[in-house]
């Protein structure tokens, strides 16, 4: 198998200090693969030089995953100070976050993770595989002084040593406002979609002008996403001729360019392979030649707006539509 040099992957110092890989491997397997599959993916992207994995309760396939950083341990591949192992705890464990992150940690066989996220800022869940207009009566819209209750409990986790760095998903500039105010432990980062169809210029900014780090999930357009997740409007990254003309120049793949865009715009960037090239071809292309000043520029104008992960299944009885989720005029929808 070709690998590459560790060392040779950058890192984002985050306010505190910590360094976190730019790439990391996303484990999302959206209902395609076995998390058997995903966990054995988990193992080769560590031998392959990947440092940085993003996993998530809901995903249903820590278990897995636990098992094979076992046996990377083992076989002397990497200790665990070297690796980036980030969880999050999902919509239905607001109340209950340090059982839930003691959970992952069990499932993961590890006793600390790197990063732990509030998945999504709702209470709001749904059945794994649910259709995309599925509702559960029992949703909410976001209430900030339960969010802040998560949070403390998120910070108490930092204090128990059971979690480096605390971190949102998902969340707005109006929610983002208010967490950051009434925190006592500011978010280190912020997970949120972005590829070059769906930039979030005005988050993004945001973010970074508070120091806050940014994740952006999907960053090659999540082709694989489940079935409720796409619409007839949606656009894709890979088919775009600006992404496919320096795709061309450099002699890689489109999916490639979308993420030497996101890292050289200054995101970390986390996509899902299950695939060895696909794998290496992602590790390999943010380690190798940066896109132009006048190709960063061009990437930069063909942003759509695009979202692809609306979130509706998270909507409360009584909501409008999807965009309520993300407060578009500047207001926390309620
Ligand atoms: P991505 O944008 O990473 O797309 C993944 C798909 O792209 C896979 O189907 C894969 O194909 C294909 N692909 C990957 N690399 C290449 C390549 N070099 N050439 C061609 N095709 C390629 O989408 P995801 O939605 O999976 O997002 C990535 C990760 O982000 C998730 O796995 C998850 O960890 C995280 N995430 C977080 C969310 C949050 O709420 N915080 C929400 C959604 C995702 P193949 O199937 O053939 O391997």
């Amino acid at each position: 198998m070709q690998t590459i040099d560790s060392t040779k992957v950058p890192y984002k110092t985050l306010y505190n200090g910590a360094k976190i890989p730019v790439i990391g491997l996303g484990t999302f397997g959206s209902d395609n693969y076995s998390a058997q599959t995903i966990a054995e993916a988990v193992k080769t992207a560590i031998k392959m030089g990947y440092r940085h994995i993003d996993c998530a309760s809901v995903y249903g396939n820590e278990n897995e995953i636990g098992v094979a950083l076992q046996e990377v341990f083992a076989e002397g591949i990497v200790k665990r100070e070297d690796l980036w192992i980030t969880s999050k705890v999902w919509n239905d464990k607001h109340q209950e976050v340090v059982a839930s992150c003691k959970q992952s940690l069990a499932d993961l066989q590890l006793n600390y993770l790197d990063l732990y996220l509030v998945h999504w800022p709702f209470p709001n869940y749904h059945a794994p595989g649910c259709a995309g207009d599925a509702r559960n009566p029992d949703s909410v819209p976001y209430n900030h002084e339960s969010y802040m209750n998560t949070w403390a409990q998120m910070e108490s986790l930092v204090e128990a040593g059971l979690v480096k760095n605390i971190g949102t998903s998902n969340v707005t500039i109006a929610k983002m406002k208010l967490i950051l105010r009434d925190c006592k432990i500011k978010p280190v980062l912020n997970e949120m979609e972005i590829h070059p169809h769906f930039q979030q210029p005005e988050l993004y900014k945001f973010m970074k002008e508070n120091c806050v780090e940014v994740i952006g999930y999907s960053p090659i357009g999540s082709p694989g996403r489940p079935e409720r997740d796409k619409t007839p409007e949606d656009t894709v990254d890979m088919e775009d001729p600006v992404i496919v003309a320096i795709a061309n120049r450099l002699g890689v793949h489109p999916a490639v360019v979308c993420l030497k865009w996101a890292v050289q715009r200054g995101q970390i960037t986390i996509p899902f392979s299950v695939k060895t090239d696909k794998m290496f071809n992602n590790l390999k292309g943010i380690t190798e030649g940066p896109l132009t000043e006048e190709e960063m520029e061009a990437v930069s104008k063909i942003d759509k707006n695009c979202r692809l992960i609306k979130g509706q299944v998270f909507l409360w009885e009584g909501a409008k539509g999807w965009e309520d989720l993300w407060d578009l005029d500047g207001e926390i929808v309620k």
